[in-house]
Order: structure tokens, then C-alpha cells, then sequence
């Protein structure tokens, strides 16, 4: 078992690191006061579109698309590093590197299962960041965690379907570059098979009758560099019969394909994110001094350290693993361990950084220090993409089954 990573990794590790030393955490600062200058809160500050035009020269773009017709051609186990630095600074780095969700599920899916012409109309100007793009499946009036719940219509008539349903949270919806949504709704409500009365649709947000209501909030935040996350409804939203993706009841296979690849980018970003809490964390320990001595050598916080160390080790590990089992036997023989890392990732780092806030005092719940952020964000990751007890139900499960 080798444990280094390869040439090409190597070499885009190097490249990144420095990208972000020299780019990224300067620009931090830069975006947050760019942003309060804009005319809406949800429009792209300047400096991520330098940061992308940056990137792209650089070559540090599309490295999460596997294959080389569309993306950088790096395998699962290539990519994952690079997604664990981008994690550092959550808000911009995946932008930056036109790699951020849920952008990056949605070429999966045109690369996958898109005709030649949803490529050419969507997938291409993605890929090239000229737009974005949003995932539209959960409703508020159903658990939408059980996909075969979604009531979200679509009807055909003639040559187009009409599209009738609400949706909320769904990410990047209020940002105005957001020109595409790809909606799951049921072609075929009735049918005898649960899992195939869903289907998938590209819906262009300008189409007459997509209403943006409002942007939910997350723990308070806006999200804004996420483009939020939109309450959307769909009231007779008519497009051309060809804008569905695949079949018509192909939606819920389409969900399951989209979510593996979303899942392990997420919970790689998620490791990086713990290791800037560590760094935080560790910073403020050695130069703040309470009762006679620095708060590091107080034993309770070098015990929140060295734990976090040992969990984010292991952590690393199991992605690394996951990663390597999706190159080798696929999404489907690495479900067992896409499962365990998104159940564990997110409560680890979510537990990790709230160590980090504890020994800040007051600073690590404030806007001067990023981990209330990143706090807030790591802890949706325990709902989103599949909350972990779905997770767990089905993963114990499968376990189960062998003893059956
Ligand atoms: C910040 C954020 C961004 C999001 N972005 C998007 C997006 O872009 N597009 C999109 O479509 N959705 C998005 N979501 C929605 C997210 O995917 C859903 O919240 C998630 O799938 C859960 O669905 P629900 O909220 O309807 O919860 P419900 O289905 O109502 O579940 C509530 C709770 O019930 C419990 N539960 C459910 N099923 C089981 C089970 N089988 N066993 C045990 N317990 C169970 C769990 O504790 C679960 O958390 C986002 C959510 C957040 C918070």
C-alpha cells in the first residue's frame, strides 16, 4: 500500500497551495468588502471573477470532472487533495476553480446524461464559468429526504411539459448568474414502480413562471457566496419537451448517480475546513495568556488539539479510501463508504470547530474570525445531500443483511 500521492498530484498540490497562499486568503477580505458595495447582495464581486480568470491560467480549473473530453482528467484519488485546500476557504476557493456545488453535480449530470444539444447549450457555458446553475428537488411541504415523496409536477402537453411545484433551499438560486435549474418532479405520479415516476427537466430561470420568492437563511447567514439558497416556485412553467434529461422516470436513478461524486467533494472540503480550524485554534491558543499562563498549555485545550489531529487523520484516511474504491469498482461498490464518510465527516468537523470557537471566547462566534461561518456551514452538511440518519439506516442495513 502506497500512501504518496502521485506526480500529477504532487505537482497540482504545489500549484494550489501556492494559488491560495498568494490569491485566496487575501481575497477573503477583499469579497466580504466588495459585497457590501454591490447593488444586490447576491451578485459576484469582481475579485472572484479574478480569481477565476487566475485559476484558469493557471490550469487549476474543472479539476473535479473525471475523464479528460470535459474536465482536468484527474481520478477521484487525484482530486481529493485538492479539494481538502479548497476547503480552507469554502466560500471562494471552489469558485474560484469553477468547482463548487452545486455547479459541479450539475455538469456531472450533463456530461452523463445530457443530449448533445443540453451540452452545447448548458453544459459548455458551465464549464467554461459563464454561468451557474441550481438543483432543484426539495419541497418544504413533504420530507424530502424520501425522493419518492417529491410532488413537484411535470406534465407533458405537446411538445413541451408544464412544470408545477415548490422548492426551497435550493443553493445558488438567488444569484443572478444562476441561468439553469435542473428540476425533479414526477412525470408519473401514479405508476406502480415508486422509483420511476420522477424525472429530471433543465428549466432556464427566465422562463415566464419561475417565481424566486425569497432566500433561506441558514443559522441566520445569507450564504451569499454560495448564491444563497432559494425558495423557488414553478407555477405553469412551460419548456420544450427536450429539455428533459434522459428518460422520462429516469429522475430518481439521476438523483442517486449525481449524489455519490457530491458527496465525497463535500465532506473533502469539510477536512480542509477542520484543518483551518486547527490552524485558528492553535494560533490563538499560543498568544492569548489567562491565569498565568497561555491558554495552549492549559491540558484541556492540548487534549481538543491532539483529538482533532488524531480525527482528521482518520478522517482523511477513509475519504482517501472512499476516493481510491470510486476509481477502481465505481460509485455503486464504494456505496458503503460514500455512506460512512458523509455520516462521519460532518460531525467531526462540526465537533472540531466548535472546539476551535471555544478557544476564541466571544471571537470564535463573531464576524472577525470565520469559524462561526464555517460552523454554520459544516452542520447543514449533517442534513443536506441526505441527512445522516438516512444514512445510517441504510448502511446498518446493508451490514445487516449479511447476517440475514
Ligand atoms: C444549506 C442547505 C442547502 C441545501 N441545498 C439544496 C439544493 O441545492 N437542492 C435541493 O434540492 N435541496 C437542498 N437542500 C435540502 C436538503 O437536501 C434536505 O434538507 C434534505 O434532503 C432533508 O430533507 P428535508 O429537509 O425535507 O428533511 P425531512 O425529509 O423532513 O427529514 C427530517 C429529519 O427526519 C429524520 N429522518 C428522515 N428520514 C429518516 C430515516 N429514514 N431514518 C431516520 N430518520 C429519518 C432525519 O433526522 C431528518 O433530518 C439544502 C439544505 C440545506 C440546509
Amino acid at each position: 500500500m502506497d500512501f504518496a500521492f502521485d506526480a500529477r498530484t504532487e505537482e497540482l498540490r504545489g500549484k494550489l497551495l501556492a494559488f491560495m497562499d498568494e490569491h485566496v486568503y487575501p481575497a477573503e477580505k477583499i469579497a466580504e468588502e466588495q459585497r457590501a458595495e454591490l447593488a444586490s447582495p447576491w451578485d459576484t464581486p469582481a475579485i472572484v471573477e479574478e480569481l477565476k480568470a487566475e485559476a484558469r491560467k493557471q490550469g487549476l480549473w474543472n479539476l473535479f470532472l473525471p475523464g479528460s473530453e470535459y474536465g482536468a482528467g484527474l481520478t477521484n484519488l487525484q482530486y481529493a487533495p485538492l479539494a481538502e485546500i479548497t476547503g480552507r476557504s469554502p466560500h471562494l476557493a471552489p469558485t474560484a476553480l469553477n468547482c463548487a456545488a452545486p455547479d459541479t453535480g450539475n455538469m456531472e449530470v450533463l456530461t452523463q446524461f445530457g443530449s448533445d444539444e443540453q451540452k452545447k447549450q448548458w453544459l459548455e457555458p458551465l464549464l467554461a464559468g459563464e454561468i451557474r446553475s441550481a438543483f432543484a428537488m426539495t419541497e418544504p411541504e413533504v420530507a424530502s429526504s424520501d425522493a419518492t415523496n417529491i410532488r413537484t409536477r411535470i406534465d407533458r402537453d405537446g411538445d413541451e411539459y408544464v412544470i408545477n411545484g415548490r422548492k426551497w433551499y435550493i443553493s445558488g438560486a438567488m444569484n443572478p448568474d444562476c441561468k439553469i435549474l435542473i428540476v425533479m418532479g414526477k412525470t408519473d405520479p401514479d405508476g406502480e414502480d415508486i422509483r420511476r415516476q420522477q424525472s429530471m427537466i433543465l428549466v432556464p430561470s427566465d422562463t415566464p413562471g419561475v417565481q424566486i420568492r425569497r432566500a433561506m437563511q441558514v443559522y441566520g447567514y445569507e450564504d451569499h457566496s454560495h448564491g444563497g439558497h432559494a425558495e423557488v416556485v414553478f407555477d405553469d412553467v412551460r419548456v420544450p419537451a427536450e429539455n428533459l434529461i434522459g428518460e422520462e422516470g429516469g429522475g430518481f436513478a439521476i438523483a442517486q448517480a449525481r449524489l455519490g461524486p457530491g458527496r465525497i467533494h463535500h465532506c473533502m472540503r469539510l477536512i480542509g475546513m477542520a484543518e483551518r480550524a486547527i490552524e485558528l485554534m492553535c494560533r490563538r491558543a499560543v498568544s492569548r495568556t489567562a491565569f498565568g499562563k497561555p491558554i495552549a498549555q492549559q491540558g484541556v485545550v492540548q487534549n481538543w488539539i491532539a483529538d482533532a489531529r488524531v480525527s482528521v487523520e482518520q478522517l482523511r484516511l477513509l475519504v482517501l479510501k472512499t476516493a481510491w474504491l470510486m476509481d477502481t469498482v465505481g460509485n455503486r461498490g464504494a456505496h458503503t463508504e460514500i455512506q460512512a464518510i458523509k455520516i462521519a465527516t460532518p460531525r467531526t468537523v462540526v465537533d472540531i470547530l466548535d472546539k476551535a470557537v471555544q478557544a476564541h471566547g466571544a471571537g470564535g462566534v463573531s464576524q472577525d474570525f470565520p469559524l462561526a461561518e464555517l460552523w454554520a456551514s459544516a452542520r447543514t452538511l449533517k442534513l443536506a445531500d441526505g441527512p445522516d440518519e438516512v444514512h445510517q439506516r441504510s448502511l446498518a442495513r446493508r451490514e445487516l443483511k449479511k447476517y440475514i
